[in-house]
């Protein structure tokens, strides 16, 4: 097999071709991000524009380089806002959409160009055309999901190989004249060679655009939208990770179990949208006291949970007496230019060797209960005596 140029440019017609094939198969969710579909119109622009360059001998020479350069640089311009979405969220700046006109504009009158003219005033287009992509994707994709980096090596292949015909058609104009043919086949084989580092390029932004979906899915499945705690299920999974592993390394794990006081009053008083704002400050003003290895859970509407490592019941309470207190602080914006002010009741203990999560987050339930039997506003640490009578009703 001899890699000419013709074999090149058929190789891009069916690699975009497929790149574009795939974003379509992969269907309504994929092509829903504004990217993917930039992308795919974008791929579709090349393999249409390389079948320009390969159908060129059936087809008059000016509609074949026209249509080429313009579906080519077209597409470009789609690959950049594809990449600019997917790491700045924000279209291309205005001067692109500008230099990609006067491009255009200038396609037409380089048709009687010679051919080196022609390549270096193209080529030096398509690299500016592509420069912001290639920052952005260096300095920012380098930082986002692996599979980026190979995208930005790829875009800047891309524009060394789009700078060195610009300045291989700038030799050849100097060392005329010269035989046209191999001098043309040089220049044409750097072209192919940026469109392949696009290419591949292309395949890994869809890569690294489902790893991005994958993890804002896992993300969706353990996080409460509305507070970003932890949701329920996931705080549980902590827990549990958290009791085995202070069983491990015989250090102590705090529970503690925050409920709002009367929060039904503030819904009843300044509505749900107060009272859902009520809800992220005070996960806000809890989180903001945890540690690293601490963990905020939403166990149900306005309950949440503080999984602890490595702290015993002293550490458990002093942390909920603080969040407590924060809470009580809190002034917040209610209906009407009204103040809300909210407390909070909590439960804590400290695990036994043989708690599981659903039996320490029982004991704590039961402090908790006699924190609002006490008159709210309190936290209340469990004891032996809950401990037992817990124990029986988690058996019985
Ligand atoms: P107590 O001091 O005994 O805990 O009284 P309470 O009013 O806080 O408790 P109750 O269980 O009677 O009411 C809880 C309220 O929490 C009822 C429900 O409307 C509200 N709630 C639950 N989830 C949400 C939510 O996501 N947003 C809003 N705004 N309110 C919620
Ligand atoms: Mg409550
Ligand atoms: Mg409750």
């Amino acid at each position: 097999m001899t890699l000419d140029v013709p074999t090149l440019v058929l190789l891009l017609v069916l690699g975009f071709g497929l790149l574009t094939l795939q974003l379509r198969l992969a269907g309504r969710g994929a092509l829903n991000r504004g990217e993917l579909r930039s992308l795919a119109w974008s791929g579709l622009a090349f393999c249409v524009g390389f079948a320009c360059f390969a159908l060129r001998p059936g087809l008059p020479a000016w509609l074949a380089l026209l249509g080429g350069h313009w579906l080519l640089m077209l597409g470009l311009a789609g690959f950049a806002s594809a990449l600019f979405r997917h790491l700045l969220n924000r279209g291309l700046p205005a001067w692109h959409h500008g230099l990609l006109l006067v491009a255009a504009l200038a396609v037409p009158g380089l048709l009687e160009a010679s051919e080196p003219v022609r390549a270096a005033a193209v080529s030096a287009a398509m690299a500016a055309l592509l420069l912001p992509a290639t920052v952005v994707a260096l300095r920012r994709g380098w930082r986002g999901e692996l599979s980026f980096r190979i995208v930005a090596l790829m875009l800047l292949l891309a524009s060394l190989a789009l700078w060195a015909r610009v300045g291989f058609a700038l030799w050849w104009l100097r060392v005329q004249p010269q035989p046209a043919g191999p001098w043309q086949a040089w220049s044409e084989t750097l072209l192919m060679l940026a469109f392949m580092a696009v290419l591949a390029a292309g395949f890994g932004f869809v890569l690294a655009s489902f790893e991005r979906m994958a993890s804002q899915m896992r993300q969706l499945a353990s996080v409460d939208g509305l507070t970003g705690a932890m949701n329920h299920n996931t705080t549980v999974s902590l827990l549990a990770h958290a009791l085995e592993r202070g069983r491990r390394e015989g250090q102590p794990v705090g529970f503690a179990m925050l409920d709002l006081d009367h929060f039904k009053r503030v819904n009843d008083e300044h509505g749900h949208v107060v009272g859902d704002q009520v809800l992220r400050a005070v996960a806000a003003c809890a989180r903001a006291r945890l540690r690293g290895s601490d963990v905020l859970g939403r166990l149900g509407g306005e309950e949440f949970g503080l999984v602890l490592p490595a702290t015993g019941i002293a550490g458990a309470r002093h942390l909920a007496d603080q969040v407590r207190r924060a809470v009580e602080a809190l002034e917040l914006p209610g209906d009407a230019g009204r103040t809300v002010r909210i407390t909070l009741s909590a439960g804590v203990a400290e695990a036994a060797r043989s708690d599981t999560p659903e039996t320490l987050m029982h004991l704590a339930d039961k402090a908790l209960y006699q924190a609002k039997q006490q008159g709210r506003n309190r936290v209340v640490v469990a004891d032996d005596w809950m401990r037992n009578s817990s124990l029986q009703s988690v058996v019985s």
